[in-house]
């Protein structure tokens, strides 16, 4: 038998490989998934394979390679080792998935998830609340394919039922917004579309699959921005889609067809980031919730916007279903405007400001939902501004933002 059996030994398709189990808890699953002898040869990590083509010593072995294709290595578009191994470990954090395929950005994944679901004549519910480049996907380029988008409130729960139309084929989702932060009834919305037949789908960057279990929850395509949180240290662009059962075949052939794929050397940075999620994840929450309540309790913040806060609208719901807080969240000032927010954001030592979050390092931007959504209307008076939480002294972070909210008031006069 030529090279291509070394790695032969386990089916990687991920169908045997899914699921968690309920022996190991979750920082422990982060800490084992996805490490097979077969692909490591003793080592801890995988080896970073740079590879297009696959050699094969003889022709039986090609042919016995083309007949199923995904028993091992092939061709660099289908994965080697490095890919196989954070697939394998993303799927084992998702109890009950059948497996999961990576994309070169979080957008890339969110594409690839609904054109595997969607064609020519279907509509799908869209959550309002959503992060824009995904309305911007369906506004064009699903439009241009003759697939129609109509947007949902993100706290309509159960009442999605009555949006349904005969043409529906997919409900997204994305819990809690990651702008304005509105938790999403996700059993109530899964129970509505399994009902009907419908297929669901979720955006779950914000949370990971550590705070909240999607599949668990009945989900079928789950969906992050790697990017984010599991890189978590702001120098790598991948996405991931995790299926159940019943879609991971359509998910699967249909991320081919595409042509989708990541670097070996990008996969190797983001299974590397993963390794400390767990921590990290514990460690942003804890003082993502000390910030958001020192802030709620200044007089120019008139709303935090956080699920972990009791003030929050969708705390019931976020306590029910979720399993710790995120860094991410948002404050709205009182009064003012853009202008006024300038001398808070610009004079600030521990925060970046740019988009992404989930890194190491603090990050605020000033964001406007207002020019976005299109089926509920974001009415707060005054400057909306989102947190993300880095893994800094949170007393630090706490004084640069007081020192930045007297800036605030004085802009103010
Ligand atoms: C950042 C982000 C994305 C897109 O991820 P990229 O990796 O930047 O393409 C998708 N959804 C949410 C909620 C995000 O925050």
């Amino acid at each position: 038998m030529g090279r291509r059996c070394q790695y032969a030994g386990g089916d990687r398709r991920g169908v045997s490989a899914g699921g968690g189990d309920s022996e190991r808890r979750p920082a422990t699953v982060v800490a084992q998934a996805g490490r097979r002898p077969e692909w490591t040869h003793g080592i801890v990590n995988p080896p970073v394979y740079r590879a297009s083509t696959c050699l094969f010593e003889t022709l039986a072995d090609l042919d016995r390679a083309i007949a199923d294709p995904d028993a091992g290595l092939y061709y660099g578009r289908r994965g080697t080792p490095t890919q196989w191994a954070l697939e394998a470990a993303l799927t084992e954090l998702e109890p009950g998935a059948a497996g999961t395929k990576l994309y070169p950005s979080g957008v890339a994944a969110i594409s690839a998830a609904l054109l595997s679901v969607l064609k020519t004549g279907d509509h799908l519910l869209m959550v309002d609340s959503v992060y824009e480049p995904t309305r911007l996907f369906c506004s064009r380029t699903l439009r241009d394919l003759g697939i129609e988008t109509s947007y949902y409130d993100p706290t309509i729960g159960a009442g999605i039922a009555d949006l349904i139309q005969p043409n529906t084929r997919a409900i997204f989702m994305e819990s809690p917004g990651s702008l304005t932060f509105e938790v999403q009834d996700v059993p109530a919305i899964v129970a509505a579309a399994k009902a009907r037949g419908i297929v669901t789908l979720i955006d779950n960057t914000w949370a990971t699959p550590l705070l909240f279990a999607a599949i668990g929850h009945g989900v079928d395509l789950s969906v992050q921005s790697l990017t984010k949180f599991v890189v978590g240290h702001s120098d790598v662009l991948m996405g991931s889609v995790t299926a159940a059962p019943g879609v991971w075949e359509r998910l699967r052939t249909t991320s081919y067809r595409l042509g989708q794929t990541v670097s070996a050397d990008d996969a190797y940075l983001t299974l590397r980031g993963l390794r400390t999620l767990h921590a990290r994840m514990e460690r942003h929450g804890r003082s993502a919730l000390e910030v958001a309540r020192w802030l709620e309790a200044q007089p120019s913040v008139a709303q935090v916007l956080h699920p972990g806060l009791h003030t929050h609208p969708g705390h019931a719901i976020w306590q029910r279903d979720f399993h710790g807080a995120s860094s991410l969240f948002a404050m709205i000032l009182r009064e003012g405007g853009r202008p006024e927010t300038g001398p808070l954001v610009d004079g600030l030592k521990h925060f970046g400001m740019g988009f992404s979050f989930g890194g190491y390092e603090s990050l605020i931007l000033p964001v406007e939902p207002h020019t976005i959504r299109t089926a509920t209307r974001w009415a707060a008076d005054g400057p909306l501004v989102r947190l993300h939480i880095g893994l800094e002294d949170p007393g630090d972070l706490i004084a640069d933002l007081e020192a930045g909210l007297l800036r605030y008031e004085t802009a103010l006069g």
